[in-house]
């Protein structure tokens, strides 16, 4: 069975880096759509252009489109195996058009939970890539990016008090909806994303082998 996975998890839960880990660990790609829109950004596309003009406004792109953008890149061989998805589904509308993508596979969801106090105390130390946007990994005491070499630097929303926790508000605000949709689901585990980042990786793989494991069990 290909093993697809939704990543939701708050701003500076480990989300990325976890996703990164697992699809690794399982030889699938990490699909993020932050990561498809930066780079056609950086190419010039026109998508990518659009894209950019409503992230500098701290916007969006509508439902529409990226589904249609997840669609195409689910289409491409690599995800035949299976995939972790980061950044998407991010609202119900979306959640349903993968849904529909999906055609009665399973699809494990998990929710990397982290109280408000250690996010904030996280995103006030965080560095990323000036260049590539990664989010360095904490206490690794390095003074360039671990991807592509670039200068780290202090997110200039992350250095804000207010800002900080008006960005989790908003995260909380918004993800209600979508963890509504998909918590009453057997494939839908909460993590607890507090943990040292080693022992989040552990649970995680346990959580998603059991999961398939009943999953599996259920249809054969
Ligand atoms: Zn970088």
């Amino acid at each position: 069975m290909a093993l697809k996975v939704v990543m939701l998890g708050p701003p500076a839960s480990g989300k990325g880096t976890q996703a990164v880990r697992l699809a690794q660990a399982r030889g699938i790609p990490k699909i993020s759509t932050g990561d498809i829109l930066r780079e056609a950004a950086q190419s010039g596309a026109e998508l990518g252009r659009r894209a950019k003009a409503l992230m500098d406004r701290g916007e969006l792109l509508g439902d529409e489109e990226m589904i249609g953008i997840v669609k195409e890149r689910l289409a491409c061989p690599d995800a035949a195996k299976g995939y972790i998805l980061d950044g998407f589904p991010r609202t119900v509308r979306q959640a349903e058009a993968l849904d529909g993508m999906l055609r009665g596979e399973p699809l494990v969801v998990i929710d990397l939970a982290v109280p408000d106090a250690e996010l904030l105390k996280r995103m006030q130390t965080r560095r990323v890539c000036g260049t590539c946007a990664a989010i360095a990994e904490p206490g690794s005491g390095r003074a360039t990016c671990g991807r592509c070499g670039g200068e780290l630097m202090t997110r200039a929303d992350d250095s804000d008090e207010q800002v900080r926790q008006h960005r989790l508000d908003v995260y909380a605000r918004d993800s209600k909806p979508l963890l509504d949709y998909y918590r009453g689901r057997s494939t839908c585990r909460s993590i607890n994303g507090a943990q040292a980042p080693d022992q989040v990786a552990k649970e995680l793989a346990s959580e998603i082998d059991q999961t398939v494991a009943v999953v599996s069990g259920k249809r054969s």
